[in-house]
C-alpha cells in the first residue's frame, strides 16, 4: 500500500492491521490543530478548545523523544511507519523534522524507518523539498481539484482561495521528485463535478489519488459541552437525535455517483497508470484480502493519534476527552492499546453492525464504514447505519462487473489493466451484470 495513513482533515483512512494484526499505528500531530489555513470543512481546527488557552501547540523535545523511542520499541515489525500531520506540520519548520530524523537514527536499531507527511502544501519551498527527498518522505498533499473547485472550501484565514499556493507546492514536489500522493476531499459541491476533479488531477501528472468524503454532523449535546461546533462519534446502540449534517457534507447518493463517474473514466483509460486508492481498496476486498484502511476493515482500533502534548487518543476521529488513552511520556503504547482493546473499541465496528449491513450484498467491500458516521436508522429502524450507505452501496454494486473482469484477468496471469481492452473487445472476459 503506497498511500500511508495520511490526512489532516476528512481522511478516515488510517492503516489497519486487521483482526489479527500485531502492529500499532500512530499518527502524530506535532503542531496539534494549528494551521495556516481555515478550510470550511476542517474538522480538526476546532480541537484547540480541548486544550488550555495558553497552549503552545508545539511538540516538545521530551515528548518527541519519548514517542520515537516508545513507538519503535513497541513495533514487532521490521519496518516502522511514522505519519506526521496536523493541523499543518510544516509550520514547525525543517529543524523540527531534522531532529525527528536524528532521534529515529538514535532509536532505530535494525529497524527500517519510513516517514509520511500530510500537508496542505502552501508552505513548501525548495529547501523543504530537498529535505523531504533526501529523507525519502512520502508526502500527502491536499488538493481538491481545479481552482474553482479547490477554492470553494480550501481557503486561508482571510477567506482567500489557496489553489495557487498549493499548485506551487505540487510543482515543487514534482520538480524535486519527492514521492507524493494527492488527497482530495469530496464535499457537497465537489461531488457534483467528478470528471472535472479527476481529469484535472490526472492531467497534472498525479498518479496516486485518494478521495475522502466529507461528513460531519451539526453539534450535539456532548460536543457543545466541550465547546465544539461539530458532533462527535455516533452512539451505535441507540438512535441518534442529531442527524442534521453540516452544509458542506456530501450527499450520500452524490458521493456514489461521483465515484462511479470517475471509475467509468478510469477503467477505460487509466488502469495501471493512475492509482485511485478507493478503487484499489475495492479490488483488494473483492479478491478477499483484508482491507488496508480502517473504514472498510472488519474491525479497527490499532491506529491511534498522538497529540502535540503527548496525549494519545483512540483514533483521528476520536480526539475527545472520553477517548484519551494516556500520555506517551508516562505510558507505553502497548499498554494504551491494551486499554483501548478492553473497552471494545474497534471490535464494535463489526459487532454493532445492524442487520441491514450484515445482510448487505457488498458487506465484504464496505464493512459498514466508520462508526463515527453511523448515525442513521436502517429500513428495519435499527440504529447504527452509516450516513453514506446509499452512496457506498451504489458504488460497490456498480463496479462489481469490472472487479469480476479484473479478477478473472489476474487469475489468468494477465494484468488487471487489460480490462481496458476487455471493455472495448475483442478480448473477451464475460462481464456478468449480476
Ligand atoms: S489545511 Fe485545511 S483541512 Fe487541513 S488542517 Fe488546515 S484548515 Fe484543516
Ligand atoms: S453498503 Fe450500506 S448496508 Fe452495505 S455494508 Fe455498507 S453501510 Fe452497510
Ligand atoms: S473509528 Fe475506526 S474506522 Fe473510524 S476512523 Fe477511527 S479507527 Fe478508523
Amino acid at each position: 500500500m503506497r498511500l500511508h495513513a495520511m490526512n489532516n482533515e476528512q481522511v478516515k483512512v488510517n492503516e489497519s492491521v486487521g483482526k489479527a494484526g500485531l502492529g500499532i499505528h500512530v499518527v502524530a500531530k506535532p503542531v496539534g490543530p494549528v494551521c495556516n489555513l481555515n478550510c470550511e470543512y476542517c474538522f480538526y481546527l476546532e480541537k484547540h478548545v480541548l486544550f488550555s488557552e495558553r497552549e503552545q501547540f508545539r511538540m516538545s523535545d521530551q515528548v518527541l523523544s519519548a514517542f520515537i523511542s516508545n513507538y519503535i520499541g513497541s513495533q514487532p515489525t521490521p519496518e516502522v511507519a511514522f505519519v506526521w500531520q496536523g493541523g499543518e506540520p510544516t509550520l514547525l519548520g525543517i529543524d523540527f523534522f531534522k531532529r525527528v530524523i536524528e532521534l529515529q537514527r538514535q532509536f532505530s536499531g535494525v529497524k527500517i524507518i519510513n516517514n509520511s507527511l500530510q500537508t496542505n502544501g502552501t508552505l513548501l519551498n525548495g529547501e523543504w523539498c530537498r529535505f523531504l527527498k533526501q529523507h525519502n518522505f512520502m508526502v500527502g498533499i491536499s488538493l481538491d481539484g481545479p481552482k474553482d473547485i479547490h477554492d470553494r472550501y480550501r481557503r486561508n484565514r482571510k477567506g482567500k482561495g489557496t489553489y495557487d499556493q498549493v499548485m506551487r507546492g505540487l510543482r515543487l514536489l514534482q520538480k524535486y521528485k519527492v514521492d507524493y500522493n494527492v488527497l482530495a476531499c469530496v464535499a457537497q459541491e465537489t461531488a457534483k463535478q467528478p470528471l472535472d476533479v479527476y481529469r484535472f488531477l490526472r492531467d497534472e501528472g498525479v498518479e496516486f489519488i485518494q478521495f475522502s468524503p466529507v461528513v460531519e454532523r451539526m453539534p450535539d449535546a456532548g460536543s457543545s459541552q466541550h465547546g465544539l461546533r461539530l458532533a462527535g462519534p455516533a452512539a451505535l446502540d441507540k438512535q441518534e437525535r442529531q442527524t442534521e449534517v453540516t452544509p458542506w457534507t456530501v450527499v450520500p447518493e452524490e458521493y456514489g455517483d461521483f465515484l462511479i463517474a470517475i471509475y467509468e473514466e478510469w477503467v477505460r483509460h487509466d488502469v495501471g497508470k493512475v492509482f485511485v486508492m478507493n478503487f484499489e481498496w475495492a479490488l483488494n476486498a473483492w479478491i478477499g484480502n483484508p482491507s488496508p484502511v480502517c473504514i472498510h476493515a472488519e474491525q479497527c482500533g490499532r491506529s491511534v493519534v498522538l497529540e502535540h502534548n503527548g496525549d494519545v487518543y483512540a483514533c483521528d476521529h476520536c480526539v475527545y476527552p472520553e477517548y484519551r488513552l494516556g500520555n506517551i511520556v508516562n505510558d507505553s503504547l502497548s499498554q494504551m492499546i491494551e486499554r483501548l482493546c478492553k473497552t471494545g473499541f474497534g471490535v464494535t465496528k463489526e459487532t454493532a453492525l445492524p442487520r441491514w449491513c450484515r445482510e448487505c450484498q457488498v458487506l465484504a467491500a464496505c464493512r459498514g464504514g466508520c462508526p463515527k458516521h453511523r448515525f442513521v436508522q436502517t429500513y428495519y429502524n435499527e440504529p447504527g447505519l452509516h450516513y453514506l450507505c446509499p452512496g457506498y452501496k451504489k458504488f460497490f454494486l456498480y463496479i462489481r462487473k469490472y472487479l469480476r473482469a479484473m479478477t478473472q484477468l489476474l487469475e489468468n496471469g494477465l494484468p488487471a489493466s487489460y480490462v481496458m481492452d476487455v471493455i472495448k473487445g475483442p478480448l473477451v472476459v464475460k462481464l456478468d451484470e449480476k
